[in-house]
């Protein structure tokens, strides 16, 4: 019998984060469109924010980040006091289960959703229930509640949805709300909320203010092209800040995030032009890929969902070989049960060019009748 540290089994049973291909086969630069980064990058205003702040490295960082929650707050219309920060909404997401759920309670998530939310609910030992997407992979409402029971503490929903990019309409979401038990937290994540299109979209401030147990998450990592600093953001009832205020590690968000997330909302231009362009080679992307003979889920985000053939050579992993051997490098999600399709985040427009000449090569000469 080992007398060593022993973890918490439902620490020993976490299984290894395993990251995408970075490197190409024989070196050589590679095209990054695996992670749903932001194809402009940020905002100089906000890099110039980070170079000065630089200069004050040795002090700790505002605990409350006022300025950045003022910032936000002024940007969407919201009460900053109802504003927590975090380091990127990973935390803030992970903070939430923290304050309600605890060893065998469950969470509720999407079987397509944010691969995050299954390994937030076994890190604290609960238990993650997948709930399989309709068939337009979009989230199923009817199908979430059916999973709810009363050990149910929340239900995450990624909206617009990462990997498949499909977006669930507000009254959808109001519907589901309406349908949970009050003591069930529903956690909307608008990671992707800068990059929707669709009118029927609403990220759900408005939801959080009539209810108390509906908390928003949004990060600056997606569009505003800040991922490698790990900022996002809760706006949450009154209580639920308080909580996850209370629980959070005080300087969660360093001086640098804290100074280019201010500078970031200031520049409205750049995030404009980021959105701009993020519609229009999405839209581009999408036509070129369907051109190619490859079916896309239509997207309301940075990247797109792409299905290929269960046809050997054709196959989603052999695209996925084929575009990294050729210096790109895509997302597959085998085992979230995606094997047959690719994410590919909308790039530049060099990027996107490639990419489409590349896959146009790969399907050369098939037709949808090969499949059969
Ligand atoms: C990227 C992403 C996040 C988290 O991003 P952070 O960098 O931690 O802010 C959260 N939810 C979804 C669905 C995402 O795709």
């Amino acid at each position: 019998m080992s007398t060593g540290p022993t973890p918490n089994p439902w620490i020993a049973d976490l299984a290894p984060y395993k990251p995408g291909r970075a490197k190409r086969a024989g070196g050589g630069p590679v095209e990054k469109l695996s992670a749903n980064e932001a194809a402009l990058g940020p905002s100089p205003k906000a890099v110039a924010a980070v170079e000065a702040a630089a200069e004050d490295l040795w002090h700790y960082p505002d605990p409350g980040a006022a300025h950045l929650r003022a910032a936000i707050a002024e940007a969407h219309g919201l009460d900053a006091d109802r504003i927590v920060c975090g380091a990127g909404s990973d935390e803030v997401l992970s903070l939430l289960a923290h304050i309600f759920a605890k060893p065998g309670d469950e969470i509720v998530h999407s079987q397509y959703g944010f691969a995050m939310y299954p390994v937030i609910a076994r890190g604290l030992g609960a238990r993650a229930v997948p709930v399989a997407n309709a068939a337009t992979l979009v989230a199923d409402v009817d199908g979430i509640l059916a999973a709810v029971t009363e050990r149910t503490r929340l239900v995450y929903l990624d909206n617009p949805n990462n990997p498949t990019g499909a977006m669930l309409p507000w009254d959808e979401v109001v519907r589901l709300h309406r349908g949970l038990p009050g003591g069930v937290i529903l956690v909307l994540d608008g990671a992707y909320a800068e990059a929707v299109t669709d009118p029927a979209y609403e990220a759900g401030a408005a939801l959080v203010d009539a209810a108390d147990n509906v908390v928003m998450t949004r990060t600056f990592s997606k569009l505003y092209g800040l991922a490698g600093l790990r900022l996002g953001w809760a706006y949450a009832p009154p209580a639920i800040a308080d909580w996850l205020n209370r629980l959070r590690p005080p300087f969660n968000v360093n001086t640098t995030a804290q100074a280019a997330g201010v500078a970031a909302l200031s520049d409205r231009d750049h995030l404009a032009r980021a959105r701009d362009h993020n519609t229009r080679w999405r839209d581009w992307l999408t036509a070129a890929l369907m051109a190619a003979g490859i079916e896309v889920v239509p997207s309301q985000t940075n990247f797109v969902l792409a299905r290929f053939p269960r046809v050997a050579g054709r196959t989603a992993k052999d695209a996925l070989d084929f575009l990294a051997d050729n210096g790109v490098l895509v997302r597959w999600l085998p085992d979230q049960g995606l094997d047959a399709y690719l994410r590919i985040t909308v790039g530049t427009e060099q990027q996107m060019h490639a990419l489409a000449e590349l896959l146009a090569m790969f399907m050369e000469g098939w037709t949808r009748a090969a499949e059969g």
